[in-house]
């Protein structure tokens, strides 16, 4: 099983980049892992330095303070809530307490790479459901479960593609999905929603004993560096997630910064807004330069940069060669695309401009 798992392949490091094409790092761009483009909130490195002489001790293994945040934050009782060293953890967490060796495991074309990797070293039978409009197809997923289906990931925002399930469209899917398989909705990217958009998905885990809403801290929060995520699930399968979660795996310093971050609304609004304003500059721009993208809910845009198999590839290296670190997607099976990341105005700009000559 291992050997068939295709490698997780994360946006170039800065460093790496400026080695390889002989580039000052200071002068490269880096819109290639979703990442907070203002870095992380100032509140949260107060609190990690205020953390520091902790470091001799384990951490909180059960995270008593951050779960009491998220408890109060989310309106559910601590014993909901499993922490994850990010979001990833959370994934594979479920994936171990949930799946076994042959059984069924249903995720969308298209959807984050990280479910075939969660759950393909278990042995698991990997269902994967052909997207519709770059998005999941629900009726087709619900369809697609069997007797021995265990698992099933959603991820709206969905990664790398942006696309977006309304409220209606999820609580119809969960009132379908039969009680023996887990419904992980991964939520990575819910707080770059709009008002409009957004919607009360702990509602639905009072609802639903089978679902498992799964957020993380590394996106609009600004501690991807740091990772740490959390699921909100009822007891029993907070209950189990907890028993083959491995113990202390978020650090003390991870704590530390989250219960400041959750706690920073300034920070929050700021990041959203700066995302809000990025996302026309990319849009206007892909539209002046006649290029399809996929409309976005997240903080990142899948834009179509060829009609060739090899298009995503040139124009990743032409990037690269002008220091902008942008994110080829061709592991998803869409080579002719490429994700990118939305950074602050002026690295945004200096993206478009590469782009415009990439493609001249
Ligand atoms: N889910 C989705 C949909 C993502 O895009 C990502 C980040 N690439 C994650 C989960 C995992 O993020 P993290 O482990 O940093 O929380």
């Amino acid at each position: 099983y291992v050997r068939a798992i295709a490698p997780y392949q994360s946006g170039k490091p800065i460093a790496e980049v400026a080695r390889e094409f002989g580039l000052d790092e200071a002068s490269i761009v880096k819109l290639a892992s979703n990442e907070n483009p203002y870095g992380m909130p100032d509140s949260a490195k107060q609190a990690m330095i205020a953390a520091i002489d902790d470091l001799g001790r384990y951490p909180d293994a059960n995270g008593f303070e951050l779960k009491a945040v998220l408890s109060q934050r989310y309106d559910v009782p601590a014993d909901w809530i499993t922490l994850g060293n990010g979001s990833n953890d959370i994934l594979e967490i479920a994936a171990h307490a949930f799946v076994q060796h042959g059984q069924a495991v249903v995720y969308s074309q298209y959807s984050f790479a990280v479910y075939a990797l969660a759950t393909q070293g278990l042995g698991a039978r990997h269902l994967v459901v052909p997207a519709q409009a770059y998005g999941h197809d629900l009726d087709a997923m619900a369809a697609a479960i069997g007797d021995d289906t265990r698992l099933l990931f959603i991820a709206n925002p969905n990664n790398p593609t942006g696309t977006f399930l309304s409220a209606a469209q999820i609580e119809a899917f969960l009132q379908k999905v039969p009680q023996h398989v887990v419904v992980v909705l991964d939520e990575a990217y819910n707080e770059f929603l709009s008002a409009d958009d957004q919607y009360e998905s702990t509602a639905w885990v009072r609802q639903y004993p089978n679902l498992v809403v799964s957020r993380t801290l590394s996106k609009a929060y600004g501690l991807a560096g740091l990772r740490i995520g959390f699921a909100i699930a009822q007891p029993v399968l907070t209950d189990l997630m907890n028993r083959i979660r491995q113990p202390f795996n978020v650090n003390s310093m991870a704590q530390a910064a989250a219960i400041a971050a959750l706690d920073d609304k300034a920070f929050l609004e700021k990041s959203a807004r700066n995302n809000a304003a990025g996302y026309q500059q990319f849009t206007e721009a892909f539209t002046a330069l006649g290029l399809e993208y996929v409309p976005s809910h997240g903080n990142f845009v899948l834009v179509k940069v060829g009609d060739d198999d090899e298009a995503g590839a040139r124009v990743n290296l032409a990037l690269l060669k002008q220091g902008v670190i942008v994110r080829p997607v061709g592991s998803y099976g869409l080579p002719q695309w490429l994700r990118i990341s939305i950074g602050l105005q002026q690295e945004n700009a200096i993206f478009i401009a590469a782009l415009t000559k990439a493609l001249a």
